[in-house]
């Protein structure tokens, strides 16, 4: 049946200004490494981008790499958006990434204009669009000068194939060097795609007040720790979760039993808010307005709908983040 999007989609869904851009992004956003691949069963990606979408979820984060195999999450989004949400592309925020392995050759990982500028060229005919919105270098390149990397970024968006420019997994150091270079060049940093939960706080220790006094903007990838810091795993590990699937990222050695005794006491402090274990580790992220959006992964249509609900909860209190600090240090 033809989809038409529900006309409440931006009745509850907040929007973040992304730094000190025009851009404003959901405060959640859904991404699509785990699940929309050519292993994955299509109509099931196929809902979830559809609901995503009629909740209010403008932004869909894709890299070349996602899949597996490599490449075919963005064929698949390619898909959805032919028989669904072409039609609304102007009400979506797309974005791509090049820096990890692609394809053999010394052409096919890391940070050469050579590579980035091809790989984004093959991500726009999967997914069969002219342009994305943000574009990424999705890993800082040790050996190749950042000047070169950036300019590449910054011809991308001259040529129109992006229309913004991010960074993900840069240090400090790296992001405030990489800011420097992209506004000489003309085209600022809009956004870092850190990784950021209760379970990885790096960004806490020096990116975030990098980010404040460049005016980029955040969206922190896997704030539910990749399924940990929901109920996901509070009775063992359910035969359909990433823990027990063939995901390599996320194996049933991570699941310890001192981070799942964590996981209990913090759901304790859930349960007391009327909240999920999900939705409070989103409420957690997204505290006091640092960063723009929380990035999620699903493998169910009712745990976008979850992220979703999240926002309306109230504020974490002082006291509540204090229960929090004490039970992550315990
Ligand atoms: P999350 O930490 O949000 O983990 C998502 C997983 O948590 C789901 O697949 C699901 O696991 C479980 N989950 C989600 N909601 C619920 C719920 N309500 N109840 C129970 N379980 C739930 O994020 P991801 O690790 O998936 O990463 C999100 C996105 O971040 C990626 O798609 C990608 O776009 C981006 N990313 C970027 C990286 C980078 O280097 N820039 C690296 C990694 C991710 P289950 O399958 O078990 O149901």
């Amino acid at each position: 049946m033809m989809y038409n999007a529900s006309a409440t989609r931006y009745d509850n869904m907040k929007y973040n200004r992304t730094g000190k851009s025009g851009l404003l992004l959901p405060a959640i956003s859904l991404g699509l490494w785990h699940n929309f691949g050519g292993n994955d069963l299509f109509e099931n990606g196929r809902a979830m981008a559809r609901r995503a979408f009629d909740l209010g979820i403008t932004h869909f984060d894709l890299a070349n790499n996602y899949g597996p195999p490599a490449g075919s999450a963005e064929e698949s989004f390619g898909q959805i958006l032919k028989k669904d949400l072409a039609p609304y592309r102007d009400e979506m925020v797309i974005s791509t990434k090049a820096g990890y392995y692609m394809w053999a050759g010394p052409y096919g990982e890391w940070g050469s204009k050579k590579y980035l500028v091809s790989s984004l060229d093959q991500s726009l005919k999967r997914m069969g669009l002219d342009y994305v919105d943000i574009f990424y270098h999705h890993r800082p390149d040790p050996n190749t000068p950042l000047e070169e990397t950036m300019a590449a970024l910054d011809l991308i968006v001259r040529q129109g194939k992006a229309l913004y420019v991010g960074i993900s997994n840069y240090n400090p150091e790296q992001t405030r060097e990489a800011a420097q270079i992209l506004r000489r060049l003309g085209t600022p940093c809009l956004i870092h795609q850190p990784n950021y939960s209760m379970m990885s706080r790096w960004i806490e220790d020096g990116l975030q007040d990098v980010l404040a006094e460049e005016g980029i903007g955040s969206i922190v990838f896997s704030p539910l720790q990749g399924g940990i810091l929901t109920d996901r795993y509070l009775n063992g590990i359910a035969p359909d979760s990433r823990a027990a699937g063939p995901s390599v990222f996320l194996s049933e050695d991570a699941i310890t039993e001192e981070k799942i005794a964590k996981v209990r006491k913090l759901n304790e402090i859930a349960a007391a808010r009327g909240q999920k274990m999900s939705q409070l580790a989103l409420s957690w992220v997204l505290r006091g307005g640092k960063v723009t959006s929380a990035l999620i992964g699903a493998s169910k249509v009712s745990q976008i709908e979850d992220a979703v609900a999240s926002l309306n909860a109230p504020e974490l209190s002082a006291e509540e983040l204090e229960q929090i600090e004490t039970i992550l240090r315990g």
